[in-house]
């Protein structure tokens, strides 16, 4: 019998230099966080995102913590986030010790709804954190004009949106400091792996400082609490070599969502993701909502996608659904409140799903994908 074909959500494209480059590292015994694979990254990572400053650490969740750690974020604060995006995001806050403020997604982007924040601004405010989902960037006018009005710093979380532009302008580069991950399904790859980017000299050498355990020049002597974040030369050699293909790697990620769109264009009940005048997204992954018209559940195309050989995930639980915010734990107060409605980041997790978004992902295969659809959208209509 013929092995079925399967189809992951998600593969790295690994099309360049990078085992050269490993191997260089091997060959050199350069495998730890020195060695000039990282400030090559670094430096090439920040110049791509049309920023002065990068610094390298070990996955884009950290990344998230230290950038907030550098801007002083504490127990005193609160932050305000979408209540529609990947846990790390919120994490990286708790750690902190500052409060998550949910706010609802917008319909029309899947991101923040800049015209919801506001209301949710206090005194204790010091942050916004926009998150550019699914490749998606956000209404970045309307939240830095918001943060100027109250004082707030702003940190993207970019770890979906390497390459995409908000009118015109990179991701990474539209607030004070920005966090992108290098986790093997993003757009380029590390391993694991993770960057913030600024143009604020200050915050840069701080997290330089924090992110070695704050070693000061008398070697082993400590002013303030530091971490091991470090990235290691094997990882940025992967990095560098990704990133020499990064515009490649993106427009592949591109075509493949245009020509989804297309095969999906004329199916009832399926919202192709948006793209909104003054964005260039740059589908990270390819996710579709699905509305009564379409017939069955998501849920329920997602099994039987599976059952033929196509991997898919769920959209994100939203945040104010997750059980673990609903529980209590001694060691953390700083949990969000999570009774608000959130009815379009709901509606996002619900109904949302996404379909395999390799870079690389054949043609061929994503004409099945959306036969596969179709078929499975047929059959049910004749139940
Ligand atoms: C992937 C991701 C992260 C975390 O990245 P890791 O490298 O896996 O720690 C953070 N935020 C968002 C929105 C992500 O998608």
């Amino acid at each position: 019998m013929e092995k079925k074909k399967f189809i992951p959500v998600c593969e790295p494209t690994l099309i360049g230099n990078e085992s050269k480059y490993v191997n260089d590292c091997l060959k050199t015994n350069w495998i730890s966080s020195a060695g000039k694979y990282i400030e090559l990254f670094e430096n090439g990572f920040a110049k791509y995102c049309n920023t002065k400053y990068g610094i390298a650490v070990c996955n884009g969740t950290v990344s998230l913590h230290l950038a907030l750690e550098a801007y002083g974020l504490g127990p005193q604060d609160e932050v305000i986030v979408s209540d529609f995006t990947m846990i790390a995001s919120i994490n990286s806050i708790i750690y902190t010790g500052a409060k998550p403020v949910l706010v609802d997604a917008d319909a029309e982007t899947w991101c923040i709804n800049p015209d919801l924040i506001e209301e949710k601004i206090t005194k204790r405010t010091k942050a916004i954190m926009p998150i550019h989902i699914y490749g998606h960037p956000c209404d970045m006018d309307k939240i830095n004009k918001l943060a100027k009005k109250h004082n707030l710093i702003v940190i993207e979380d970019a770890a979906e949106s390497h390459g995409a532009l908000y009118k015109g302008k990179k991701t990474g580069s539209l607030s004070n400091a920005a966090s992108f991950s290098y986790y093997s399904n993003k757009i380029i790859v590390c391993g694991e792996g993770g960057m913030v980017v600024t143009n604020d000299k200050n915050a840069a050498e701080k997290m330089r400082l924090l992110r070695n355990h704050a070693f000061t020049k008398n070697r082993f002597t400590h002013e303030e609490v530091g971490f091991n974040y470090r990235m290691t030369n094997i990882q940025a050699a992967i990095g560098l070599a990704q990133l020499e293909n990064i515009d490649k790697l993106v427009r592949m990620r591109i075509n493949n969502a245009h020509l989804y769109n297309k095969l999906l264009k004329n199916v009832k009940g399926i919202t192709m993701p948006p793209c909104k005048e003054w964005a260039k997204n740059v589908y990270w992954m390819y996710g579709i909502l699905l509305d009564k018209d379409f017939g069955i559940s998501s849920d329920m195309l997602r099994k039987e996608l599976l059952k033929e050989g196509i991997d898919t995930r769920s959209f994100f639980v939203p945040l104010h659904k997750q059980p673990v915010f609903h529980k209590k734990f001694k060691k953390y107060k700083n949990f969000p409140e999570v009774n608000g409605s959130y009815p379009i980041s709901e509606n996002l997790g619900k109904n949302g799903l996404y379909l395999p978004s390799t870079s690389s992902l054949p043609k061929e295969d994503i004409v099945y994908i959306t036969d596969t659809i179709k078929r499975i959208k047929e059959k049910a209509e004749k139940r």
